[in-house]
């Protein structure tokens, strides 16, 4: 048998682990709780330690203060900028830390059985993650010492739970709402080989979204002139926060619910319908539908409406009656799959088998992101794609610049990515990944050629080569996650640690 391989669902608000059993199915572990899903919450206590999972999601209820949630939605961000107790929360950090509770859990359980532990993974990321957020993760999945073997976006990993034989010579959607993120991506199943065609998605629209405008409609039911967004650095804004999502979640299943919560050591109680919430969120559950729209109109295969055959819901705000009633109205030929009766594992479950399976060409994905070339066009300073948003993983794109002035003995490659799907937009909107000097002994004339060619492996990383000055010069940079010193930073505080 081949040797076992953790699927890891590293979720914005929970998180998955699976293996493959030797009956050749997927099988979720259950942490230490006994859960198959662990809170994404890890909370640092007064003794230098930390507990991350679901104990850390019940002191978050009385102590946002020390508490970390939906991180996930910060990596990349380079402004996070978080102090807990003296010391600097990185996203990196509380991913690994995230990661170790996870793998510890599942490990003990195989211990338990009798199993050899594993320290190789496939851990899923979002569709819409680029190369820094990538990197990070796998850099997260390192300092938890695991070798992460291949990072694989949610809805690939989804689907393939979901089971590509049922999808055969489809073209299908998944639409994964889940905590704190949306991701959408369009696939298409030909011989087994799951293509990607085209993914979208938002990195700060998800449950909680839904839970905080819950929390100011019981506000104002109940007479408070106060918003979520006020109180949110207060003890109090946690617990507040729990009773919204489980009046959410109870919205799901009746028509109406009575929200209980107290606010300045008041207790109130917020009679609240399905109706009036959905009207509430019709804005965010429209911009779900706009970003699968617009997933559909920039895919590289032209698409339509009507070409999408299947759209499998996952993710756990998927449930709200309210997401499948919109998606109907807009796709009312489409079968609408809820993934089973467990979309929360359903990642985890897909990054599994994916990790069983003998070849890795079965899944083709596609660039979330485009990547350019710093240069001039006129005066005006631009990011030149060479990488276009939308392009497959493994693309291999070169192109020709020119030196701006004369006896020039080197340049400064300057690499941005942005999300547009133009052939170049200004820097002013894009993100600098990195920046490096690529010199030559021989000073040339103005306008000799430059040639920059940029690779976005099947790993989603960005690698890019330069060449100019006559003898050929070449060389390499990978795209950085997060910085030595933040790496370094990170492993020191936790091994500094008991996690719990
Ligand atoms: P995930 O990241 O996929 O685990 O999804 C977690 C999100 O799903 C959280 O915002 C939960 O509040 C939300 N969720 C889970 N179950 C339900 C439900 N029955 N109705 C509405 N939202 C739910």
């Amino acid at each position: 048998m081949q040797e076992p391989i953790y699927g890891i669902d590293l979720g914005t608000t929970n998180s998955c682990i699976a293996v493959m059993g030797e009956d050749g199915e997927p099988y979720v572990i259950e942490n230490f709780e006994g859960y198959k899903t662990t809170p994404s919450v890890v909370y640092y206590d007064d003794m230098g330690n930390v507990l991350v999972g679901d104990e850390a999601k019940r002191l978050m209820g009385g102590d946002s203060e020390h508490t970390v949630a939906f991180i996930k939605r910060e990596i990349g961000n380079p402004n996070y900028n978080r102090v807990i107790y003296g010391e600097n929360i990185t996203p990196l950090k509380i991913s690994a830390m995230i990661l170790k509770k996870v793998v510890a859990d599942a490990n003990d359980q195989r211990k338990a059985e009798g199993l050899e532990p594993i320290n190789k993974a496939v851990i899923t990321v979002p569709a819409y993650f680029g190369s820094t957020e990538c990197e990070i993760t796998r850099q997260a999945g390192e300092i938890a010492g695991l070798e992460v073997l291949k990072l694989i976006p949610e809805p690939t990993a989804a689907a393939i739970s979901y089971g590509t034989k049922s999808l055969e010579g489809k073209t299908f959607m998944v639409y994964d709402l889940g905590g704190g993120t949306f991701d959408i991506s369009i696939m298409r199943v030909n011989n087994g080989q799951l293509e990607e065609l085209a993914n979208d998605g938002d990195h700060h629209l998800g449950g909680v979204d839904w839970d905080i405008a819950l929390a100011d409609y019981a506000f104002q039911l109940c007479g408070l002139d106060v918003s979520f967004a006020e109180i949110q650095e207060t003890i109090q804004a946690g617990r507040i926060l729990l009773s919204a999502e489980q009046a959410k979640k109870m919205l799901s299943r009746s028509t109406e619910t009575n929200m209980k919560f107290s606010y300045n050591r008041h207790p109130y109680t917020a009679k609240i319908t399905r109706d009036a919430f959905e009207n509430l969120m019709s804005d965010s559950v429209d911009q779900t539908i706009l970003l699968m729209r617009r997933a559909i109109k920039n895919s590289k295969t032209p698409l339509q409406i009507s070409d999408i055959d299947e759209i499998i819901l996952v993710g756990g705000s998927s449930y709200m009656p309210m997401i499948r009633k919109a998606i109907e109205v807009e796709f009312p030929n489409a079968k609408i799959t809820l993934d089973r009766l467990k979309p929360d594992q359903a990642v985890a479950e897909g990054a599994a088998i994916y990790a069983s399976m003998p070849q890795e060409k079965t899944v083709q994905t596609v660039s979330p992101c485009a990547y350019g070339l710093g240069c001039y066009n006129q005066d005006k300073k631009v990011s030149s794609h060479l990488i276009n948003r939308g392009d497959k993983y493994g693309t291999l794109n070169k192109d020709m610049f020119t030196t701006r002035n004369d006896n020039q003995t080197s340049v400064n490659l300057e690499i941005y990515s942005d999300r547009s799907y133009e052939a170049e937009v200004s820097v002013s909107r894009c993100k600098l990944l990195a920046s490096k000097p690529l010199s030559w002994v021989k000073p040339v004339p103005k306008g000799s050629r430059i040639e920059v060619s940029f690779h976005l492996t099947s790993d989603g990383i960005l690698k890019v080569y330069g060449e100019c000055g006559g003898t050929k010069i070449n060389f390499d940079l990978d795209v950085q996650g997060a910085s030595q010193k933040e790496v370094e930073d990170a492993i020191n505080d936790i091994q500094n640690k008991t996690i719990g």
